[in-house]
């Protein structure tokens, strides 16, 4: 048996109207039902709440960017959940619906709590549907899209398997409608494609392939397998568990050597960092090496921000380079005075320290 998260994106969700896809929908949920039949455990990551929502109501006047994301997922999510529980009920499969925001995800607590809650529906056979609470994110504090959800989402539930569905058949050499470039079938752990990612996102999605492919890496290198396939493809998602060789795909193949699960957390708590520090060029090329090292204070030059232990932080580079993140094991105030000091306990124990 294996866990698989899959991500669907607007594009297949939702007609150009603003009305669900009723017959991608259910072609999925089909597809998802016969998964589990095979002994698969799944977590659907849904967008198009923005989408649907538009084609269910119209504003009186005008609103700015905020307003209409709040008042189109408002309406856009019930209809989404609604058509998904027809869906799987017919199948008699129960599913409940989660949706959150990355504030859920900040501080270890909330995260393992936010696991904890995904776990127990997985325990009891339901499928979580997730997606982001847009009615309630502020702007500055949103996920870049759901791409970027499913992936801590793959991570956060010891997931064996990502799949990101979209609109083309995964990552091409060139732009996909350019009869020249080709489908990159395998990205090895530590291959960047990112020069191949045409920058123009697609549709009705907040997403493109460029943040698809980072988080594809980053997820693989905490060693999730990820595949991109093109969502409205028959038998998509069967064929890619039973027999990937059959359909086109993109897969990131997941590291041997895959991340504890704190350091799984700390990789995608980047944005919440509090404050930073400043190593010198020793410490530095200690950190990126292979050795399992924590960061010490002898080799740190300069702290800025304040923060307590126990906080997330960012480490960087003499030469301005972002190297790292860490869970803080003194506050901002101890490690001022023990910056640059030998003989100190460490800023950052190996166990807490992501290196990216
Ligand atoms: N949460 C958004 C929605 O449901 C989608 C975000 C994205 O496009 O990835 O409409």
């Amino acid at each position: 048996m294996s866990r698989i998260v899959v991500k669907v994106g607007s594009n297949v969700l939702t007609r150009r109207d603003g009305m669900p896809d009723v017959t991608n929908m259910s072609a999925l949920v089909d597809q998802i039902a016969s998964l589990r039949e095979s002994g698969h455990e799944v977590v659907l990551v849904s967008s198009g709440a923005v989408a649907c929502g538009r084609g269910a109501v119209t504003p009186r006047k005008e609103l700015d960017a905020v307003a209409s994301r709040q008042l189109y997922s408002s309406v856009g999510q019930i209809r989404l959940i609604n058509l998904y529980n027809q869906l799987f009920g017919a199948y008699g499969i129960v599913v409940g619906q989660v949706l959150t925001q990355k504030e859920n995800f900040a501080s270890r607590t909330s995260y393992l709590n936010q696991r904890a809650c995904m776990l127990t529906m997985l325990d009891n056979g339901v499928i979580p549907i997730v997606n982001e609470n847009d009615t309630a994110s502020l702007t500055e504090l949103m996920f870049t899209d759901n791409d970027e959800l499913s992936g801590l989402i793959a991570t956060m539930t010891d997931a064996d398997t990502l799949i990101i569905l979209s609109n083309v058949d995964g990552i091409f050499t060139g732009s996909p409608s350019d009869p020249d470039s080709h489908l990159i079938e395998r990205v090895e752990p530590g291959r960047d494609v990112s020069e191949y990612v045409v920058a123009a996102k697609s549709g009705f999605g907040r997403g493109g392939m460029g943040t698809k492919c980072g988080i594809a890496s980053k997820v693989a290198a905490e060693g999730v397998a990820v595949l991109i396939a093109r969502g409205n493809r028959p038998g998509i998602l069967v064929d890619l568990i039973e027999h990937p060789e059959t359909v086109p795909h993109t897969l990131f193949e997941p590291s041997a050597a895959p991340l504890s699960n704190i350091k799984r957390w700390i990789a995608h708590s980047g944005s919440f960092a509090k404050g930073i520090v400043r190593v010198n060029a020793r410490a530095a090329d200690v950190l990126v090496s292979d050795r399992a090292v924590s960061l010490l204070p002898v080799g740190i030059t300069a702290v800025e921000g304040e923060w307590e232990e126990g906080d997330i932080i960012s480490i960087i580079g003499p030469d301005g380079r972002h190297i790292g993140i860490g869970r803080a094991a003194m506050a901002s105030a101890e490690a001022q005075v023990s910056t640059g000091k030998r003989g100190q306990r460490p800023l950052v124990h190996y166990d807490y320290l992501y290196i990216e």
